[in-house]
């Protein structure tokens, strides 16, 4: 079993002499997707693996589940035996109020970050505090969270981290829905519904691919979402590597969907016939 880490200080001792060390943020509620990038840190070298569990106050917004978020370290714990040397576990990050902040690009308002404006600033502050604590040498996202790991690595270049990030693919259930902490939120009947939101997204891609036109398989991947009974938050193409608008290149599709008061996101990568990259 890992180590259980509660603070700052004991994390210091623990980690002491060893390198490489690899750092797998989380919040818990963990998954098989979490766990695949733990495996990608041992593959990409690592000698030490720390996952690190704490539900970040910072990015959530009053009006969101910061309050009911499923948590259960102890399980955690149990899922990473093997997987994982250290669970880091802060009872809390934030002990004088938080009035530093990591300021990000315009990007960080779109996408995800126009219905969730304070998200990605939060995200980033924690990041960077958890890179301040741990030091690590290397660092593991997933691609679930595309637009996340895209804004980590622009910050961790800008602001000089020594830190290799290392991306991950996203982990899938049987009939396609990305994994994630929040699928458990949703009943039988919606579980069985947002299988169709990968599935959409999916026929967008390969329309794309055989030679549609990436804002006409958009637009129908969105009319076909809300047809399946979701509210799409936003459904758009952008450039692969730098999230701009679609570019002659290879794209990736990014969306996020609630059913009822569950929100849901998932991506998935094209490259238009006539690509030049
Ligand atoms: P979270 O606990 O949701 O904040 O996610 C922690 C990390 O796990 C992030 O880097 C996510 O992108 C990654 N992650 C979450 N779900 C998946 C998944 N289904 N496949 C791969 N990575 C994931």
């Amino acid at each position: 079993m890992p180590t259980l880490i509660r603070d700052v200080a004991a994390l210091a001792e623990a980690t002491n002499g060893t390198s490489p060390i690899a750092l797998v943020p989380t919040m818990g509620a963990l998954h098989r997707g979490h766990l695949s990038l733990a495996k990608a840190a041992k593959q990409n070298g690592a000698q030490k693996i720390i996952v690190s569990i704490y539900v970040n106050p910072l990015q959530f917004a009053p009006h969101e589940d910061f309050a009911t978020y499923p948590r259960d370290l102890a399980a955690d714990c149990q899922k990473l035996d093997g997987l994982a040397d250290i669970v880091f576990a802060p009872d809390n990050l934030y002990p004088t109020p938080q009035t530093i902040a990591i300021a990000l690009p315009p990007l960080a308002q779109e996408l995800c970050g126009q219905s969730r404006p304070h998200f990605f600033q939060g995200v980033a502050t924690v990041v960077c505090k958890l890179f301040n604590c741990i030091r690590p040498d290397i660092a593991v996202f997933g691609l679930k969270d595309f637009q996340q790991a895209h804004l980590i690595r622009l910050m961790c270049a800008q602001m000089n981290y020594p830190i290799r990030i290392i991306t991950a693919p996203i982990v899938r259930e049987a009939d396609g829905l990305a994994m994630s902490s929040r699928n458990a939120y949703l009943s039988t009947s919606q579980r069985k519904q947002a299988a169709a939101f990968p599935r959409i997204l999916q026929t967008a891609a390969a329309a794309i691919e055989s030679g549609t036109a990436t804002t006409t398989a958009c637009q129908h991947a969105a009319n076909e979402l809300q047809q399946n009974g979701f509210v799409v938050d936003y459904l758009q193409a952008r450039d692969y590597a730098t999230l701009a608008a679609p570019q002659n290149n290879k794209i990736i599709i990014l969306a996020a969907v609630q059913i009822s008061t569950t929100r849901l996101i998932d991506n998935i990568a094209c490259t238009p016939p006539n690509a030049t990259d």
